[in-house]
């Protein structure tokens, strides 16, 4: 079986409703496994470079602003089709539209405070956790 990687970032809406342990379980109960985490907190210059592909959107400054409110976890999920199979698990952007019992429709508070965040190609899966940890 092929094992590919994927990050996962608990935002900070999430982390400040206290739902760090139940994101995990979904986690946990799925097909992926957490092979590193960590709680960290991203500044503003951080949060810019990370959601850089998006500078030029109307929700640019409220992202980072909301990306900096708060503590962080971050995770580096394993398993077959991980990329694939976390944004499953995640459900749509939009709260209002993720799939019943997704993470987003559990833990969403609205489109910008949407609980979880994914990398949406392997391209970017290998980036992003390289921004986040040494490998
Ligand atoms: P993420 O990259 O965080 O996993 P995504 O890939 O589902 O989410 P993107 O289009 O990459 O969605 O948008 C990045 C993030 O920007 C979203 O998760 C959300 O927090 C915020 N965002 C996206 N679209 C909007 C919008 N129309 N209004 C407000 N915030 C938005
Ligand atoms: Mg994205």
């Amino acid at each position: 079986m092929d094992k590919d990687l994927t990050l996962s970032i608990i935002k900070p809406n999430a982390v400040r409703n206290k739902k760090i342990g139940k994101i995990i379980s979904v986690f946990e109960e799925s097909s992926l496994t957490i092979k590193k985490a960590k709680l960290t907190r991203l500044n503003k210059s951080q949060a810019e470079a990370f959601y850089k592909e998006h500078v030029d959107k109307p929700f640019f400054d409220e992202l980072v602003g909301f990306m900096t409110s708060g503590p962080i976890m971050v995770l580096i999920l394993e398993g077959a089709n991980a990329v694939e199979e976390n944004r499953r698990l995640m459900g749509a952007t939009n709260p209002a539209e993720a799939e019943q019992g997704t993470i987003r429709s559990l833990y969403a508070d609205s489109m910008t405070e949407n609980a979880v965040h994914g990398s949406d190609s392997q391209k970017s899966a290998h980036s992003e956790i390289a921004f986040f940890f040494d490998e």
